[in-house]
């Protein structure tokens, strides 16, 4: 491809990523392909010869798209979101453009001082005290793991990274039940083992009990182990639970415990002042997580990481062979000694875009109506006596389900309720996903793509009714 072709093909491109935005509700939110279709038709051998690209682009379109889930489709409620925006895009297509490796000051000055910027700013945005230093990293489960590593290192005086374990300590690290298995394969990756990783119970929201936390502290302790981090999860996978941070700091602080906080999707909500009591105790924090590629309108990936102790993270991961010495050094940040990896995206620039485009007051409006319209949603819920709450509705995602309770066995409620679930989704307007709460099946209505209205929430709710009268009719 020459440059002229670049453009004129570019040119499409942007049209046709317009068109698929714009008439993104003509498609099934869900792909309905069967395992094995798309490589079907996926030639066995790579092409020996140049392809046109326009011939390349139609085998996207034919091929590629029927297999795609479309998580821009304001229909999408499953999961959590993964969001883009307009600028966003625009962005990454710059990214892309420059295809600038940022893994130290030297090589893009600019890619290492906006990600410094913007990652203050983003601090301010969502009300962290100012003793947090902040870092992007690809993933939300990238930042535990960097966090559970730099916790380890500070606890054995980097000895670890040095001499490897040398069996002497058993570390203990704690999370909830409902904590996300990104913690359970960072202890793993830690060299800690899964053992080690003690689950504490939730009480009746699905929030760490503070009490069975302690004792289980205590009991490691009196056994002679080491209780190394807590991690405390501000908005669960499961229901959006909080755990108690405030109190869960205390202890962490009193038995000198490094306290990480995932707050991977939740986060975004915390653009919001209201929502800010989901923080209260945050001085005791010693890193969080948020990640703006899921609520925040700018498209993966993008993993917000703020540490308090920026020395100590950076000792964990410092490397510096002779053919990265630079004469910079004290001034500047070199990325690559914050994190896993040595090189790095350009991932402050969509960041930067996306912030400026909407504005702390646009953005905040949006996540605004999503936690709105998620409790109107949760409201004919509770008036529906078909249908019953299974959490509460924190933030913007309701757990719900069809209320069955002359079905004698929890198994035949869970049944008939992911058959509720999957003929929401055959309509193809719609995506929901499930957890399980408690053992029983539970629906989540995830209110957060970008271009979801309130027509859209209103449109949901008359398919899911649709889809249980037909349910009920059957039981
Ligand atoms: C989504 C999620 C993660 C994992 O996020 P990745 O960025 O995909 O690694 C971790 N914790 C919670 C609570 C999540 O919701």
């Amino acid at each position: 491809m020459n440059a002229d072709q670049f453009r004129k093909y570019g040119h499409e491109l942007v049209d046709w990523m317009a068109s698929y935005l714009k008439n993104i509700e003509n498609f099934s939110v869900k792909s309905e392909v069967s395992p094995g279709q798309i490589i079907a038709q996926l030639p066995e051998l790579p092409p020996e010869k140049a392809e046109d690209f326009g011939e390349i682009m139609d085998d996207f379109e034919k091929i590629i798209v029927p297999g795609i889930m479309h998580w821009q489709h304001p229909g999408f409620h499953a999961y959590f979101t993964a969001n883009n925006s307009y600028p966003s895009i625009l962005a990454e297509m710059l990214t892309a453009a420059l295809s600038a490796q940022c893994m130290s000051w030297q090589t893009s000055p600019s890619a290492t001082e906006l990600e410094e910027r913007v990652m203050q700013w983003l601090a301010q945005m969502i009300g962290l005290p100012d003793f947090f230093t902040g870092v992007i990293q690809d993933t939300a489960s990238t930042s535990t793991l960097v966090s559970v590593l730099t916790a380890r290192e500070l606890a054995t005086d980097y000895r670890i990274n040095a001499h490897g374990f040398d069996g002497k300590e058993c570390f203990k690290i704690y999370c909830s039940v409902e904590a996300h298995s990104s913690i359970e394969r960072a202890v793993k990756i830690a060299g800690f083992g899964s053992e080690n990783l003690h689950k504490i119970e939730v009480n009746n929201v699905f929030a760490m009990s503070i009490d069975s936390l302690e004792q289980a502290i205590v009991q490691d302790l009196t056994a002679g182990m080491k209780p190394l981090m807590v991690i405390a999860a501000i908005g669960t996978t499961g229901s959006t639970a909080a755990d108690p941070l405030e109190e869960i700091g205390k202890i962490c602080k009193k038995y000198n415990i490094w306290l990480h906080v995932d707050a991977a999707w939740a986060g975004t909500a915390l653009l919001l002042p209201e929502m800010r009591y989901l923080i209260k105790g945050i001085e005791n924090v010693d890193s969080l997580v948020f990640n703006p590629h899921k609520w925040m309108f700018t498209n993966f990936d993008c993993s917000a990481y703020f540490v308090k102790n920026k020395s100590a993270l950076i000792r964990t991961f410092e490397i510096l062979p002779e053919y990265l010495k630079t004469n910079e050094i004290e001034k500047i940040n070199n990325y690559r000694d914050w994190g896993i990896q040595l090189g790095r995206r350009f991932r402050a620039l969509k960041l930067w875009f996306v912030i400026r485009s909407f504005g702390i007051e646009g953005l905040r409006e949006k996540i605004r109506n999503h936690i709105s319209w998620a409790k109107i949603f949760a409201e004919w819920v509770e008036k529906d006596e078909r249908f019953e709450l299974m959490a509460p509705t924190n933030l913007a995602v309701v757990c719900f389900r069809l209320k069955l309770s002359d079905l004698a066995y929890i198994e035949d409620a869970n049944r008939k309720n992911a058959e509720l679930l999957e003929k929401i989704n055959h309509s193809g307007k719609v995506f929901l996903s499930h957890t399980k709460l408690d053992g029983k099946y539970t629906l989540r209505f995830v209110v957060g793509q970008t271009n979801t209205e309130f027509r859209h929430i209103q449109n949901a709710w008359q398919i899911i009714l649709e889809s249980a009268l037909q349910m009920i009719w059957l039981v």
